[in-house]
């Protein structure tokens, strides 16, 4: 069988972790499998969908790399299909024009409830030998009777509702717009969709949506309903809980990469492990393994995760999403040391890949005036001594790595007989203008040879003037 999934965002908000999670099951389930993966954005609300909307999706898709063999479809471009299969359920008997006004629906749901029972539509149009003129009608989907709607969801296991629970479902809007249920049902039975996995709101439409395919001649398909996200208050998961855009997370410097890993776990497991790779993911991910019970989003293990992924991915791919934070932040990273290099000395130091490109200016664009404090406290007239002396070995470095430069600070810190501390934060001072870095070897790494030599004169001038001063 050649699985086919899709992922069916309305345009109405942004890509939010929730919708993101369900992409990716149904990107791993596609990939799972050697099956193919489509994007179809479903966008007949014409109020409600937005550009920005239908861009933060492909954005927000292209940033996690949940790549698509088929669309973006758009359902907008389906209508003269949709009216095609409306015409042919109501020549076929199997949808019929309401003529029913709101009022009348009104007072129908008012009464139903007054007597306690589900509010539904009676059927009085479902049979009219006469039609009303003047009016225009919605078209209502006529729904079995009798029976019951049973499948077996691939999450949930088996589900069966009887027929008399659903009414009538208006599939066409007296303008003629079709609607979601009716949407759904045509453009999944003409994109061959085999799999439908989408969050567990849509349970209650899945029956109706059952019933519409068998009208159609076609045959439903696998259904999974995920649960859904809840907050770390055991809320469902909102705006309220901070970031819920997808490219939020981009731009508070998550790797994507710490993203999929991280919504992966939220209501799916293998064992006890915590850490998947992509590969690893589409390897051991079956939707059958969904959980039935919520997930809770927990920010501090997200944390946790993108610090492994910067620590622990190849540099030049950390390089390239830290390069997005770079020119965000408005630093040039053309002098400098290249950023896989600094990301792999950065990592273990921040959080996130925003707080280590805003911690790291100093390696390209250096420093103009130093901090009083560190300077105050560093660049003493004792510390010209040391500075001088390293400074001299700096230039006879011929390997500048870290090793060397460590074995550099040690011998001067000997020759002195001080303790390695009054060459280091002296020269850390010189190198960055502040107290705080990368361990001092590290540092002098970053900033190559010349930068380093710049900055011990600068400060070894500053010490000078000081001196004067007094
Ligand atoms: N467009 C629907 C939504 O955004 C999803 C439809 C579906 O997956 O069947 O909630």
């Amino acid at each position: 069988m050649n699985i086919r999934t899709r992922f069916a965002p309305s345009p109405t908000g942004f890509l939010h972790v929730g919708g993101a999670r369900t992409a990716l099951f149904c990107w791993l389930h596609a990939r799972a499998t050697g099956g193919q993966f489509i994007l179809r954005i479903e966008d007949t609300d014409l109020e409600r969908s937005t550009p920005e909307s239908v861009q933060a999706i492909l954005d927000g898709m292209a940033w996690l790399g949940l790549d698509y063999d088929e669309g973006p479809f758009y359902q907008t471009d389906h209508f003269d299909r949709y009216a095609e299969v409306i015409r042919q359920l109501l020549s076929q008997d199997k949808a019929y024009t309401c003529y029913c006004s709101k009022q009348r629906l009104e007072d129908l749901r008012e009464r139903q409830m007054k007597e306690g029972i589900k509010p539904r539509y009676d059927g009085k149009c479902s049979h009219l030998e006469f039609k009303p003129e003047g009016i225009e009608p919605v078209v209502r989907f006529r729904n079995p009777r009798d029976g019951d709607v049973v499948f077996d969801d691939q999450v949930r296991g088996r589900i069966s509702i009887s027929n008399n629970e659903l009414d009538d479902l208006v599939i066409a809007r007296p303008d003629g717009s079709p609607t979601y249920n009716f949407t759904v049902v045509v453009d999944d039975m003409d994109m061959n969709i085999t799999h439908v996995i989408r969050g567990d709101d849509h349970i209650n439409n899945t029956p109706r949506q059952i019933n519409i395919y068998r009208a159609l001649g076609a045959e439903p398909p696998v259904f999974a309903h995920v649960p859904m996200i809840l907050g770390d208050d055991g809320a469902r998961l909102s705006k309220r809980h901070g970031a819920v855009g997808v490219m939020q997370y981009r731009d508070d410097g998550y790797l994507p990469q710490a993203l999929l890993n991280y919504l992966v776990r939220l209501g799916w497991s293998h064992g006890d492990q915590e850490v998947f790779s992509i590969d690893e993911m589409v390897e051991l991910f079956d939707i059958k393994d969904v959980n039935r019970k919520a997930g809770a989003f927990n920010t501090d293990k997200l944390d946790w995760l993108n610090q492994y992924y910067m620590k622990g991915l190849d540099p030049d791919v950390v390089a390239e999403h830290l390069d997005w934070h770079f020119d965000d932040l408005g630093i040039s990273a053309s002098e400098g040391p290249p950023l896989a290099d600094l990301a792999t000395v950065q990592a273990e130091r921040v959080k996130t890949l925003r707080e280590m490109a805003a911690q790291s200016r100093v390696f390209y664009e250096g420093y103009s005036e130093f901090d009083p404090k560190a300077a105050k406290k560093h660049l003493r007239p004792v510390s010209a001594m040391p500075l001088h002396a390293i400074r001299t070995k700096l230039l006879t470095i011929e390997d500048w790595s870290a090793g060397p430069l460590h074995g550099a600070i040690d011998g001067v810190a000997a020759e002195l007989e001080v303790g390695m501390g009054k060459v280091a934060q002296p020269l850390r001072v010189a190198l960055t203008g502040c107290g705080v870095s990368p361990s001092i070897d590290k540092t002098l790494w970053l900033m190559g040879r010349e930068r380093s030599l710049e900055g011990i004169d600068k400060a070894l001038a500053f010490i000078k003037a000081r001196v004067a001063a007094q």
